[in-house]
């Protein structure tokens, strides 16, 4: 079987970031970079962003900075020395653009807890092609089921911490059933929280929606579409929102960073048209992301 997953093409771009601050290097993909007691990967612990590479430079940078930060403090891990993440983001966009404004790529930041044996953590950042499947689930839209979410590592403060296990076991049992992503709704009042790595938005004429309540982690690409959206004359906000409201607006998108944004096809099976005004909300969520 083809893994859409996997692009062919073009060689990641690794640089590791010292976790105190120190300095910035560059690292072959082709050697190893994690050593056998990385609580990344014997435990997931860690948090780690993911950002578009648009035009050049990481589009958004600022909110991912923040949130990164947030996250490792809710999982009380040292304070990421940010300028060092962002030197080593742009030296790492500057290797793999190669001064072609015009690459589209995907930057992973990733802050583990480290090894069990000296408690130092481990952070380093790639910048990579963004997946054939995410280009076309842009283009095409995602049919989606929703689904109960019955775990959450920290309702209060929602981290983007690296244990995706989880969400990816309900990704692979959506996809048996015949659909490409979920939206989880809370467990006890049903209300509507987010996709699998997605913040849910929801249009109604010019009114754009986005459910609010504890444990969902703050999206940085729906507060960018927010903004902007706002001066162009919509009216946003975030409010508490059930499937119905989904499935009586004109539109539901996905969005998130790398995929910016995905039209939600099918909801439960109710399939949704797209509507007279599909690509003015695409230009929307893109000019969002490229000021
Ligand atoms: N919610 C979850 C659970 C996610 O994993 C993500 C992104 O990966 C998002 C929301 C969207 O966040 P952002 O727009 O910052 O990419």
């Amino acid at each position: 079987m083809k893994n859409m997953d996997v692009h062919p093409a073009k060689e990641p771009v690794i640089y590791v970031v010292e976790p105190y601050g120190g300095s910035v290097r560059k690292h072959m993909p082709t050697l190893p970079l994690i050593y056998w007691d990385d609580a990344g990967v014997t435990r997931g612990d860690g948090v780690f962003e993911s950002l578009l590479v648009r035009g050049g430079k990481a589009a958004n940078l600022e909110r991912h900075g923040k949130r990164f930060r947030d996250s490792a403090k809710a999982m009380d891990l040292p304070e990421p020395p940010l300028e060092k993440w962002e030197e080593a983001t742009r030296l790492a966009i500057a290797d793999f653009c190669r001064g072609d404004d015009d690459v589209e790529a995907k930057c992973t930041w990733t802050y583990t807890r480290g090894r069990a044996s000296t408690g130092h953590p481990t952070a380093w950042v790639v910048v990579q092609p963004i997946a054939p499947k995410v280009l076309e689930q842009r283009k095409k839209g995602v049919s989606v089921m929703t689904t109960p979410r019955l775990w959450q590592v920290a309702e209060e403060l929602p981290a983007k911490t690296l244990n995706y296990a989880a969400t990816m076991a309900t990704l692979r049992l959506a996809r048996e059933k015949g659909c490409e992503d979920v939206i989880f709704t809370d467990g006890d009042s049903g209300l509507v929280l987010e996709g699998a790595t997605s913040t849910v938005i929801s249009v109604k004429g010019k009114k754009l929606r986005t459910p609010a309540g504890p444990g969902i982690l703050p999206g940085t690409t729906q507060a960018a579409v927010f903004d902007y959206a706002q001066e162009q004359g919509y009216r946003c906000k975030a409010k508490e929102m059930t499937v119905d409201d989904l499935k009586s607006a004109d539109s539901v998108w996905l969005v998130s960073s790398v995929r910016v944004a995905a039209r939600v096809t099918s909801l439960d099976g109710k399939k949704f048209k797209a509507p007279d005004n599909a690509k003015e909300i695409q230009d929307l969520f893109a000019a969002a992301l490229s000021r």
